[in-house]
């Protein structure tokens, strides 16, 4: 949509960017990040990781048995939830958090400093969130339920990994809650390292020293 500025006023062609900019890193159908975009945010934060130490957790969720939504209600109706889905998600975790879609009835998430504990609350706390929903698509049609299967993986700490074997790591989680029955979430098993102030400086210290 274009801006309602003044044509080629700084506040139009502001107002321009930032609509390019939505288009290219936002999904259409629900305006979370789009896959590529998540993609680079994913770089970013096993960057982070590595720096800093933090524990992040990659989830990634598919909504189960939505092909039967798509072929008993019409594919409007499956967008519907697609969308329900995707907001209540959004409402679930931190604005720190990056929730986007990487596929059709597929999401993912990144959440930087997130410790085990919390990163098993959040996954339980959204599978139960969208269990709860009932999506009203119209026609005269009752509500529409619908359940997500979650696969849930951190990134090691202090080293380097690549973002290819961190999405793996989650997704091999994701087909272990699919197997497993569906509507539940399964995080690989990680204990928080304890990383004292004093290694913290030492790691620093050695990575100030060789890029110098
Ligand atoms: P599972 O529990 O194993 O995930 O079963 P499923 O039926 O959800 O899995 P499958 O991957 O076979 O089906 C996904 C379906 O999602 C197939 C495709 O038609 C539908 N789909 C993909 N993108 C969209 C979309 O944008 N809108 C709608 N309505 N449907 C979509
Ligand atoms: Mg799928
Ligand atoms: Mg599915």
């Amino acid at each position: 949509m274009l801006p309602d500025a003044e044509p080629y006023s700084e506040a139009w062609l502001q107002g321009i960017l930032d609509a390019l900019c939505d288009l290219s890193s936002k999904d259409a159908l629900t305006g979370l990040v789009n896959r590529r975009s998540f993609e680079m945010a994913l770089a970013r934060e096993v960057d982070r990781v590595a720096r800093s130490g933090e524990p992040a957790l990659l989830l990634v969720l598919d909504i189960d048995h939505f092909k039967a939504v798509n072929d008993t209600h019409g594919h409007a109706a499956g967008d519907q939830v697609i969308r329900a889905v995707a907001q209540s998600i959004g409402q679930t975790v931190r604005p720190m958090d990056t929730v986007a879609r990487i596929g059709g009835e597929e999401f993912a998430i990144i959440l930087p400093n997130c410790p085990t504990s919390v990163g098993v609350t959040v996954a339980e706390r959204i599978r139960q969130r969208v269990q709860e929903l009932a999506v009203s698509v119209g026609n005269g049609q009752p509500p529409l339920t619908c359940t997500i299967s979650i696969g849930g993986a951190f990134a090691p700490q202090w080293v380097r990994s690549s973002t290819l074997i961190w999405t793996e790591r989650a997704d091999r989680q994701l087909y272990r809650a699919k197997a497993e029955g569906r509507n539940r979430a399964c995080l690989e098993s990680h204990v928080d390292s304890l990383v004292s102030a004093e290694e913290k400086g030492l790691l620093f210290a050695v990575t100030q020293q060789d890029s110098e």
